[in-house]
């Protein structure tokens, strides 16, 4: 059975057709890329799958491990294993991040029927997770995303889904606006969550992330479909090319 699995998903945001028909299979332990030009409808596509709100489905299906994604609320979501990086972290100011955290693993294990992790307890998870992603121990005890730099918000959001270990991460232009070695510490830090059981689906104008996340596959997306999947070679011939010899080809492959 496939993770996830969209069928001719079709969505429409305050009457617009955004999506048209979009289909994507993906297996546990793959890393999948979209790229696709500005207004394609990516982070439509992230959106859907969190269950934010304001997107109206309006034909196809998604499931996720044979589970009705769309008829999940947001936290079910979240509890099932779906976890959605931002492109813009938010800022929540004056809470605490590891206040946050915990609360946040501790709602999603409690709708799994799992035991809430104490104080203790999640102290000793968040510290290995630090280790792991490289962190300084001080982000523990700022608030969310406060005063944080584009590329700390970033790293801030990898060490979240780090914490909550979910089973599809799907990352959001997580390059943008980073320097060099921002985004290598943030591709380290995704690529120390590479594991068979979970998934990832990463979203990027730009082949040069992929140097760093190495996708199983690349898809295009262009105007609510995807339109060409390949391999990672797809993603050196988009961006020698341009994505308009893709656009020329009409007709989704596959
Ligand atoms: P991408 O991430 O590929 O750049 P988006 O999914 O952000 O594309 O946007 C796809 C299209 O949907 C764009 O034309 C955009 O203007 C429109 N769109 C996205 N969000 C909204 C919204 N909240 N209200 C109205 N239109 C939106
Ligand atoms: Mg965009
Ligand atoms: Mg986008």
């Amino acid at each position: 059975m496939a993770m996830l699995k969209i069928e001719n998903l079709h969505v429409r945001i305050e009457g617009k057709d955004i999506l048209k028909g979009l289909n994507l299979v993906v297996d546990a332990g793959e890393v999948h890329a979209i790229m696709g030009p500005n207004g394609a409808g990516k982070s439509t596509l992230g959106a859907v799958l969190a269950g934010r709100e304001g997107y109206e489905v309006t034909a196809g299906s998604v499931t996720f491990e044979g589970r009705d994604l769309l008829a999940m609320t947001p936290e079910e979501r979240a509890a099932a294993g779906v976890f959605l990086a931002f492109q813009y972290p938010v800022e929540i100011p004056g809470v605490n991040n590891t206040y946050f955290l915990r609360a946040a693993l501790n709602a999603q294990r409690k709708a799994r029927g799992e035991p809430e992790l104490d104080a203790m307890q999640f102290l000793k998870l968040v510290r290995e997770k630090l280790k792991v992603m490289r962190i300084s121990e001080e982000l523990l005890h700022r608030a969310v995303n406060e005063g944080f730099s584009g590329g700390e918000k970033k790293r801030n959001e990898i060490f979240q889904m780090a914490v909550l270990e979910p089973k599809l991460g799907i990352l959001d232009e997580i390059d943008s606006g980073l320097d060099i070695d921002a985004l290598r510490q943030v591709a380290a830090g995704v690529n120390a969550l590479r594991a068979p059981v979970r998934s990832f689906i990463v979203v990027t104008h730009y082949q040069r992330l992929l140097d760093y996340i190495e996708p199983d596959f690349v898809h295009v997306m262009i105007d609510g479909r995807i339109v060409q999947s390949g391999d990672k070679q797809l993603a050196h011939k988009l961006e020698a090319q341009g994505y308009a010899w893709v656009a020329e080809r009409g007709e989704p492959a596959g």
